[in-house]
This record gives structure tokens, C-alpha cells and sequence, in this order.
């Protein structure tokens, strides 16, 4: 049973955070003003051997558990969720299902390059027809000869206009509704792959978001995961049940950095010649902030203890991903009322975490689908 971080792993915590004090934290402002991702970090963190943290040895990766990957999650998440969104869907979203149903060629292909930061990966579900019901894509992949032809567009795309390569759901066989479905992995420059739009968005400046487009784009056949065609999306559940696991993480990093801020605030400021900290109602709302963050934090690291024994469900990862997401936006609220109108000036992290925080309840599946997750978990 996971209670506590063995010394191993607060060792691991207190190293991974000086290294992003180092090389994350001098380009928050920077990136979140261009809003661009600074793709220079994915060699620096390649050679920390902090991408793809669960992706084995034997690709040259760290090959570590899934309690490491949430520590570096929430630790890249309270310096910025932003910049963390792109390093999460690389090593998660976009890489692990070519590690678990890549062929071996794959897997050296894309893996290795991935893990040193030299490539960087999406991953492209979502179009502009269907999000939460994964089996309303449209998108095609027809076999010709030697080859699969790709033909449909995909939006909101993490890391869509800086990724080598994108691991995209297409039907191979549009006549089986959500059965029918492969994964393949598409390179920029290949024939018929295009960015169509930059999006911009309410938070996460920092990441990358776009819309690409598939128009007769032509792969070699060997590019798709698995060894026959259909069963793509139950390719993905493992993915989606340790994306949810990490999504803890990540709303325990935005949340803790609200409450940093706010109790730094809070031990420095005064009101009607008081200390705020004397004032109840602050101490309250902190005590509150403090509270929550327990729980995420303790419910998450269960999560990936779970993971790591192999016996989370897809009901335990939903729990973590809708409590946490739901937590987070209580905490930045919070955080809001007592920094009052200074939360809301651009230079302020307070109204970042505000903006960030309310993005956690859409991605790897919303509120909504995670309360379905569940329901049919408890067996209803
Ligand atoms: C910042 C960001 C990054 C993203 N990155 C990626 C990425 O890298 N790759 C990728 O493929 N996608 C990505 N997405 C897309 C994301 O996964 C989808 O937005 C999400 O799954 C919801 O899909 P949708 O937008 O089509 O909304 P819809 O599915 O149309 O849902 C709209 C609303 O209806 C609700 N709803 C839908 N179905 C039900 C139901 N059965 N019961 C009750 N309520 C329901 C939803 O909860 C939501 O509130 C990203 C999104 C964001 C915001």
C-alpha cells in the first residue's frame, strides 16, 4: 500500500526539481508571451533523461515506474502547465502506444530519437466532429498496395505545429463503428500531412495547439500499430488510464503552485494594519486549499502505485482525473479571492493559474466522461 515517497523517490523529486528551477522556470514568461513552446528544452530534458520516463531501457529510456513520471508531472506542472502539456503528451499520448504495439523497427525508429529529445511527437484523436466519442471520427486509412492512404482533419493537436511525427486514429474500416479503427504514425513531410491552423487559447500559452490535416497522405503500411487492422481505440485505453493517472499530478502541480503564491502573499502582506495570516476567513480558505491538495495528491500517488502493480482500472484513473480536475478549480478560485484584483494583472502568476487550472477538465477526456467512466465502473 502507497502511503509516503520512499527516500529513492524524494531524492528523485528534489533532483528533478532543481533541474526544471534550471531549465524550465528562466523561460515561463518568455514562452507564455510568444505562446510557442520552446522546443530547445526537449534535448535538455532528453539528456536529463526526463522524457519518456516509463519507456524501457532498452529504447534508451529511463525505464522508470509510474510513481517517477508523476513526480516529474507535478513538478513540471507547478512551474508551468503549459510547457509541461507538451512534454506529457511527447512521453505519453503520442509515444506510448508505439512502445506497447509498435513493431520492434518502430520502436528503434521512434522511440530512441524521442527519449534523447530529438523528435517530438503528438497525437491526434480529436476532429472537429467528435471528441468524447472517440468512434465518430471520420478520419480514413485506406490500404493501397504497399501503403495506407490518410484522408480526414484532426483539431486541438498538443505539439501539432512543431512534431516530427504524429501518432493519428484513423478507420480502416469505417462500416465497423469504433471496432474498425488502427493507430498509425505519420512524419512531417510525408505526402499530404499539412498544419492547417495555429489555435490559440484561454490557457496553456505555452503549448502548442493545431489543427493538421490528412489530404491522400500516403504512409507505408508498416507504420501501423498492431498487426491487423481494427481494434485501435481498446489500443488506447491503457494510454487514456495512465494519461488520467497523470492528469493528477498535473492539477496537483497547478493547485500547489496556487497555494505557494497565495501563502507567500498571505506571510507578507497586510490588511487595516493586520497580517493577512491573522485574518480567520484566510486562514480558512488556506487551511481549505491545504486540504484538498492532500487529497489530490495522496489519491494520485495511490493511482500510480496502483499502475505500477498492475491493478488500477479505468474507473480508479477516472476517480483521480475527475477529482483532481474538480479540485484544482476550487483551489485557483481560492487563490483569486484573496489576491482580488492583483490576481488579475497579466504579471501575476495567479491569473496563469487561474487560466490553466480550468483547462485540466477537458483533455484525455472531460468532467462529463469521466462521471460515464465511472458510473459503468460501479457497475451501472
Ligand atoms: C488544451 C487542449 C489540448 C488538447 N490536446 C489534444 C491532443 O493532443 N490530441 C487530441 O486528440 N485531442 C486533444 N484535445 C482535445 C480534447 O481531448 C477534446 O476537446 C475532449 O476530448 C472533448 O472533445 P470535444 O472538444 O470534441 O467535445 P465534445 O465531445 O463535443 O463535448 C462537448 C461537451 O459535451 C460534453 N459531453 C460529450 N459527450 C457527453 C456525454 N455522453 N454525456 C454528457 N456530456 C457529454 C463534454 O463533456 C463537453 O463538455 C485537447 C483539448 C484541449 C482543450
Amino acid at each position: 500500500m502507497f502511503y509516503e515517497l520512499s527516500d529513492e523517490q524524494k531524492a528523485f523529486q528534489k533532483r528533478v526539481r532543481e533541474i526544471y528551477e534550471r531549465e524550465v522556470s528562466p523561460l515561463v514568461e518568455e514562452y507564455e508571451r510568444k505562446e510557442t513552446f520552446p522546443v530547445q528544452l526537449f534535448p535538455i530534458l532528453g539528456k536529463e533523461h526526463l522524457l519518456c520516463l516509463r519507456c524501457p531501457k532498452k529504447y534508451g529510456g529511463p525505464g522508470l515506474d509510474k510513481i517517477s513520471e508523476c513526480i516529474t508531472v507535478e513538478e513540471m506542472n507547478r512551474i508551468c502547465v503549459g510547457i509541461a502539456a507538451g512534454v506529457m503528451v511527447h512521453g505519453g499520448l503520442a509515444t506510448d502506444p508505439i512502445l506497447h504495439y509498435g513493431s520492434e523497427e518502430l520502436k528503434l525508429k521512434y522511440l530512441s530519437p524521442a527519449v534523447r529529445g530529438e523528435k517530438i511527437g503528438a497525437f491526434a484523436l480529436t476532429e472537429p466532429d467528435a471528441g468524447s466519442d472517440a468512434s465518430g471520427i471520420r478520419t480514413t486509412a485506406q490500404k493501397q498496395g504497399e501503403q495506407y492512404r490518410i484522408n480526414g482533419s484532426k483539431t486541438f493537436i498538443t505539439n501539432g505545429t512543431i512534431c516530427d511525427f504524429v501518432t493519428v486514429a484513423a478507420y480502416t474500416d469505417p462500416s465497423k463503428r469504433g471496432i474498425g479503427i488502427n493507430l498509425f504514425v505519420v512524419e512531417r513531410g510525408d505526402p499530404g500531412f499539412s498544419v492547417t491552423k495555429k489555435l490559440r487559447k484561454l490557457g496553456n500559452h505555452s503549448s502548442d495547439t493545431a489543427e493538421l490535416a490528412f489530404d491522400d497522405c500516403e504512409i507505408p503500411k508498416e507504420r501501423m500499430l498492431g498487426e491487423k487492422e481494427g481494434g485501435g481505440l481498446s489500443q488506447l485505453e491503457g494510454t487514456l488510464k495512465s494519461g488520467r493517472i497523470t492528469y493528477g499530478a498535473r492539477s496537483t502541480g497547478v493547485g500547489q503552485a496556487a497555494f505557494d503564491a497565495i501563502f507567500n502573499y498571505v506571510k507578507k502582506h497586510q490588511r487595516n494594519g493586520q497580517p493577512l495570516s491573522r485574518s480567520q476567513a484566510i486562514r480558512f480558505i488556506l487551511a481549505e486549499m491545504a486540504m484538498s491538495l492532500e487529497a489530490m495528491r495522496y489519491m494520485t500517488y495511490r493511482g500510480a502505485w496502483l499502475f505500477d502493480q498492475g491493478l488500477a482500472t479505468m474507473k480508479d484513473a477516472s476517480v483521480i482525473k475527475l477529482f483532481c480536475a474538480e479540485s484544482v478549480q476550487s483551489i485557483v478560485q481560492k487563490a483569486m479571492t484573496i489576491q482580488k484584483q492583483a490576481g488579475l494583472m497579466a504579471d501575476n502568476p495567479v491569473q496563469r493559474f487561474l487560466r490553466d487550472g480550468r483547462l485540466a477538465k477537458i483533455p484525455e477526456g472531460t468532467s462529463e466522461i469521466q462521471h460515464l467512466v465511472i458510473a459503468a465502473g460501479l457497475g451501472l
